[in-house]
């Protein structure tokens, strides 16, 4: 597939989004084409849907290629690579453990490598679970983390530490300007209702009227970051003419346990739900909450949107797939 000789004429930068098609991606998707770019989407589809890219299909500055990132990319000559390829969610990534590590460690190399070719920066989509169970409260860059390398989330976190050394051992030894961001939990529209992660179950839960399921006692704690003021993130740590020398945090510091977030769903959808509770998954984090002075300090970032104000959009978009989206459908039929 030649992008290049396509889009010379026009002089496009080109960029491949991993996980394009996926929550996060998708959003990556539609920044860079509003910026002016050629997006080229590589998406294997197996936590992401055609419904986060139906409004960039059409597009001719758009293209979209189903495959897998632990196999070879394709080699086109891209300016930028985002790397988001793989699944977010506990019982997503935990379901085929051992893809999902290799999604993370053979994805990563992927898109080493081929940025090395095509002497593209590349941005990583790391996360807050590199710091497992953590000891150190708000979590710092230099913290080192607490990961349990034989638990159930393992493949996930252990993937995501290996990928950020991978990052760093290409930028040492190969000069690739790589950009790592160390994203805590984020929630907003185009969240997949079957995720499985707890913003979506909870409010999917409570448009139903069904009981909240809140695993354990409620009182680990989360720190969540609005779709907006993350992508905002991104962009800036991906476009600020120097690299940091490592990862950054990028995420919302408001701490809350998740009871409260269970009543605060409840609350604000005006449900009839009740809350019951189900047994705490193995090696769950008790507490999570990012320092984000280096991201401020570098790239003058903090979120700017509040949990109710975000959960306020995440609740419209939720009832519109749940209700009116499956109507509208029906209706044009
Ligand atoms: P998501 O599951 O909605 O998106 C992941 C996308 O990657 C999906 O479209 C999926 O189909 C695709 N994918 C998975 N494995 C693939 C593979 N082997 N080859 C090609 N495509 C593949 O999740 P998200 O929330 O959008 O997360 C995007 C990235 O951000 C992930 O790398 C995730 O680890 C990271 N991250 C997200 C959060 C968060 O709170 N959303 C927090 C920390 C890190
Ligand atoms: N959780 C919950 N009910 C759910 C889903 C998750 O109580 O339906 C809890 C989970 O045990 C964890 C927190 O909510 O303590 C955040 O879970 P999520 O899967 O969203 O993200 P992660 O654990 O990866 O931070």
């Amino acid at each position: 597939m030649n992008v290049r000789s396509l889009d010379a004429a026009k002089k496009r930068p080109i960029a491949m989004v991993t996980g394009g098609a996926g929550f996060l991606g998708s959003h990556v998707c539609d920044r860079l084409i509003a910026e002016g770019a050629h997006v080229v989407c590589v998406d294997n589809l197996m936590s992401g849907r055609r419904a986060n890219i139906a409004n960039l299909r059409a597009l001719p500055q758009f293209s979209f290629i189903e495959a897998d990132v632990s196999m070879p990319l394709p080699q086109i000559d891209v300016d930028e690579i985002w790397n988001l390829a793989c699944p977010a969610s506990p019982p997503c990534y935990q379901r085929d453990p051992v893809h999902t590590l290799l999604t993370n460690v053979l994805g990563m190399k992927n898109c080493l490598d081929l940025a090395l070719n095509a002497g593209a920066r590349v941005f990583q989509a790391s996360t807050s679970e590199v710091y497992g169970d953590p000891e150190v409260h708000p979590q710092v860059e230099s913290y080192r983390g607490q990961v349990n390398s034989t638990g159930p989330r393992a493949c996930y976190d252990e993937g995501k530490r290996a990928a950020e050394t991978l990052c760093y051992d290409y930028q040492r030894s190969h000069g690739v300007d790589v950009r790592v961001a160390r994203i805590f939990n984020t929630y907003g529209p185009r969240m997949d209702p079957a995720d499985g992660r707890v913003v979506s179950n909870f409010i999917v839960q409570a448009l139903h009227g069904a009981p909240l399921e809140l695993y354990g006692g409620g009182t680990q704690t989360r720190s969540f970051c609005y779709v907006d003021d993350l992508i905002e993130g991104f962009f800036r740590l991906m476009r600020a003419p120097q690299a940091a020398s490592g990862p950054v945090n990028l995420g919302n510091p408001g701490e809350f346990t998740m009871r409260e977030l269970a009543e605060c769903v409840i609350d604000m959808t005006g449900s009839p739900s009740s809350i019951v509770t189900r047994p705490l998954p193995v090696d769950d984090p008790k507490q999570r909450r990012p320092d984000i002075g280096m991201a401020a300090a570098l790239y003058d970032w903090q979120p700017a949107i509040p949990l109710k104000e975000g959960l306020a959009c995440t609740i419209a978009y939720f009832t519109n797939e749940l209700w009116l989206a499956p109507f509208a459908e029906e209706m044009a039929a």
